[in-house]
């Protein structure tokens, strides 16, 4: 995942025509040139007619069984190389027409393979369990793919016999529709307002541009009235947004109860195998636990001088603070900070840096954002777009815990098993921002720069994990009026995130009526329902590791056992359930204690954060 909070794409005018090599990534690393990617992409349009000739055939003999399992896995890792070379070429210069039609044909070759071989799961499932069991017992080779073997015979009770199957998938583009429509409204056909700026500069209100004005701007009045004419956007469309969010929840029942689960949120936790009651525990405990979101509003209030705290006043910074942090010197801290996990953690953070992975700093036609992508056999690739501020140094810290966790689990596991779930894909992440957000704190007695720090680390607890709770409540009740067959109209979806804003801000956000319609923004409620509450869940995880690891209260060989089980879990890849993998480090998400210690982290960071206001004023 990308990190959530890295929308706001400033310093457009940042141009580095000549950008010294070491920020740049060496792609060599993955192909010498274009020739030698077109021997792999042979090789595997080869390599799925291969496949195919064994259908019908799984069935026949263990042999036959490995060898088409093999070569299935084979064509899985070459795809990893043969799919990342174009792709990353591309996101650092979009309008390249020869690698376009290169990754193009990569996708087509993609799409070949899916049509060809959607028989395999099917066929699979078809030999009886045992056997199948058997056959691992006694072929090393296939050991590694036991545990996803495994679990595709534990959700077998939810693929249908294959008439129903074949009715099913008449119907599959027409209930992913919603999505489209969606998308299309949203990005193709909507007209987003323009306003005068008290510097009488006349803008467009674009999701992005509001995020930067509300981010940066401080006067009040500016924010207010990009706030009212973004959201005025939604608020035209409601009743069309609304249908369309009806669609896609009442798709998402139909789709459950033909499959034969109890509830919708049932269906899209049982792929990784998550108890529903981690979902409910999440939202019921972080709605009851309010108290601190309130505080840090109210203190917010006090420390900007508003006269009324609305909800558009939430972003900007509580002080001006513009460090610039060179790339150099923040790699070194980055490095440092990474001390209390271990020598051998820093050798391989170490090599991650210095070894051309990174894409460093925004050029002509680059992407935005930033991400770190894998490639199995090779190392992952990290794209940023550095611009010295402290928000980039640790969208910075953060793409390198993933990097790290990719390498550890790809080193540690066979193919079949090095790739982990989104469930636990932030926790390394985040546990880098907080190494590196202490480290950051234990270096500078400046005020305003502690401040800053700080915000950094409210901001997560309140944008990563109080509001994707937030959200995760809204999902959660719109899709359960759906299944006791109430209507889903923008009345009713409006008085629900209405209620959810009550629960979370209560009076220490004025009423905003323009607020009912939030959830028309979130792609995540259309593009993939039930996905949010898991940046919140990741949150609490890396939290509880980071305490049972770095609090001195601890003792020392407490501390150390909590850290040679954190160092598993980033080698184990996705060799068990999430949830097992967690439990296995030391972090029950099914006990409410977990999240309700969060909550009261939120409570401490306020406490450092009045104090360092104080320490301002004197
Ligand atoms: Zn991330």
């Amino acid at each position: 995942m990308e990190k959530v909070n890295a929308m706001n794409q400033e310093n457009k005018n940042i141009k580095r025509v000549d950008i010294d090599q070491k920020y740049k990534w060496k792609l060599s690393d993955l192909y010498q040139n274009w020739d030698e990617w077109e021997k792999d992409y042979k090789k595997m349009d080869q390599m799925i007619s291969e496949i195919a000739s064994f259908k019908g055939k799984l069935r026949d003999n263990p042999e036959t069984f490995a060898k088409a399992v093999l070569l299935n896995e084979e064509f899985d890792i070459l795809s990893y190389k043969v799919f990342r070379y174009p792709q990353l070429m591309l996101d650092l210069n979009s309008k390249d027409q020869f690698v376009a039609s290169k990754f193009q044909k990569v996708q087509i070759l993609f799409s070949k393979f899916s049509i060809q071989n959607s028989w395999i799961a099917p066929e699979i499932l078809s030999i009886p369990m045992e056997t199948v069991i058997g056959w691992i017992d006694t072929n090393p080779d296939l050991e590694p793919h036991r545990f996803s073997i495994m679990n595709m015979f534990r959700l077998q009770k939810h693929v249908l016999s294959e008439d129903k199957e074949k009715l099913l998938s008449f119907y599959s583009q027409f209930s992913s529709s919603p999505k489209s429509i969606y998308s299309q409204l949203s990005t193709a056909d909507i007209k987003f307002n323009e306003v005068k700026l008290s510097n009488d500069e006349t803008i467009k209100i674009s999701p992005a541009n509001y995020s930067r004005i509300l981010a940066t701007n401080r006067n009040q009045d500016d924010r207010k009235k990009t706030f009212e004419a973004l959201y005025s956007v939604y608020q035209d469309y409601q009743n069309t947004y609304a249908s369309i969010y009806n669609a896609s929840v009442q798709a998402d029942w139909a789709s459950s109860q033909a499959r034969n689960y109890t509830s919708s949120l049932e269906a899209a936790l049982e792929g990784d195998n998550i108890p529903t009651e981690v979902y409910r525990n999440l939202v019921q405990t972080v709605g009851e636990n309010t108290a601190p979101l309130k505080r840090y509003a109210r203190l917010r209030k006090k420390i900007l001088g508003l006269e009324k705290y609305h909800v558009y006043d939430g972003s900007v910074a509580i002080v001006d603070f513009d460090k610039k942090y060179s790339y150099d010197d923040v790699t070194k801290w980055i490095l440092e900070s990474t001390e209390p996990l271990g020598g051998e953690y820093q050798e391989k953070l170490k090599n991650a840096l210095n070894g051309k992975w990174i894409d460093v700093y925004e050029t002509e036609g680059k992407r935005s954002g930033a991400y770190s992508a894998g490639v199995y056999g090779v190392h992952p690739y990290m794209l940023l777009n550095y611009n010295e501020t402290l928000d980039s140094v640790f969208t910075l810290a953060h793409e390198l815990g993933h990097t790290m966790h990719t390498m550890l689990s790809s080193e540690a596991q066979p193919f079949a098993t090095h790739e982990y779930t989104i469930f636990i894909a932030e926790v390394a992440s985040t546990f880098n921002e907080r190494l590196l957000l202490d480290y950051l704190l234990n270096r500078t007695t400046d005020p305003k720069e502690r401040i800053a720090l700080l915000q950094q680390e409210i901001r997560n607890l309140t944008g990563t994990f109080y509001f994707q709770a937030l959200l995760a409540d809204f999902e959660l009740q719109v899709h359960e009026l759906a299944e006791k067959g109430e209507a889903i109209t923008s009345e009713v979806l409006g008085d629900t995130m209405s209620a959810i804003y009550d629960k979370y801000y209560g009076d220490s956000v004025e009423k905003e009526d323009l607020l009912r319609v939030v959830w028309a923004r979130v792609p995540h409620f259309f593009n993939s329902p039930f996905y949010v509450y898991q940046y919140a869940t990741c949150f609490v995880s890396s939290a509880v590791l980071y305490d049972k690891i770095t609090n001195p209260e601890n003792s020392k060989a407490e501390r150390e056992e909590a850290l040679k089980k954190y160092i598993s879990l980033l080698k184990s890849g996705g060799n068990d359930y999430p949830m097992e993998q967690l439990k296995k480090a030391g972090v029950d998400l099914t006990q409410k204690e977990v999240t309700l210690a969060l909550t009261k982290q939120l409570d401490i960071m306020l406490d450092l954060l009045e104090k360092e206001i104080e320490n301002l004023e004197k």
